[in-house]
């Protein structure tokens, strides 16, 4: 079931979306050569917790950090560690905080350094899928019109879009109804209708879209050691359109 979420409800989501973006911003802004994801993660963390969230991440399902960092071939759910991040490197962050009861979830791929002209070209590819997805998302549109204009844009590109991870409803839990797949045929799947909450987030490999999970139980890489990129935002559909909750 799709939760319509009250205006009260939208408020938290929007407060904890307003934490996430911050920190995305501050990652944004300080992120050089030499940094260790740990680093990453302790400034993340910090924060979130400085502006009055919780890290939503932290201790769900056993995940040991406030921030996922995914570098290069990662896709996913990368654990920050002792890694120290390169020039050259592509570092995705994702990060989810709860306020009050309500969550918010985002994630951005940042370049470290000078990244290839392909690397660059694959992050703002995924940027622009993010953004015809969040285009779809209108009172009346059918569910599966968002993941129909992501693959499109991510296939036109010559890249591919990751199957085996999809966008999700969020706001009273952080994982909620209904999945939202990256891809798919138009005009099928429920009707969006105002109040629904969504976190919209295409993951675009550079080469096959296969992924597997290594032995940590967490990170997902790509299977042909291709780069992947990963952008996400959570939406509230309103009577004119959407909002994007997660801004910075
Ligand atoms: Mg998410």
């Amino acid at each position: 079931m799709i939760i319509i979420k009250s205006s009260d409800e939208i408020k938290r989501i929007r407060e904890a979306g307003k934490i996430v973006g911050t920190a995305i911003k501050k990652i944004e802004n300080l992120i050089e050569p030499g940094m260790t994801t740990a680093e990453i993660d302790d400034i993340v963390q910090s924060t979130i917790t400085k502006m009055g969230g919780r890290p939503a991440f932290k201790g769900y399902r056993g995940f040991p950090a406030s921030a996922c960092v995914s570098v290069n071939e990662e896709v996913v759910h990368g654990i920050p560690g002792s890694r120290k991040i390169r020039s050259g490197d592509i570092v995705g962050i994702d990060v989810g905080v709860e306020y009050q009861g309500c969550y918010a979830d985002a994630a951005a791929t940042f370049p470290v350094g000078k990244i290839s002209e392909q690397a660059s070209t694959l992050i703002n590819v995924t940027r622009k899928a993010l953004s015809a997805g969040i285009e779809k998302c209108v009172v009346g549109n059918k569910l599966y019109d968002i993941s129909h204009a992501i693959q499109k844009v991510v296939e036109n590109a010559g890249f591919s879009i990751v199957r085996d991870f999809v966008g999700h409803g969020v706001g009273l839990k952080l994982h909620e109804d209904p999945p939202i797949p990256n891809y798919g045929l138009p005009n099928r799947g429920p009707t969006l209708k105002k109040g629904m909450v969504f976190a919209i987030e295409p993951m675009v490999n550079m080469g096959n879209y296969s992924v597997k999970i290594l032995k940590n139980n967490w990170t997902v890489v790509t299977c042909d050691g291709s780069l992947s990129a990963h952008f996400e935002h959570t939406v509230v559909i309103t009577p004119e359109g959407s909002d994007i909750l997660t801004f910075w």
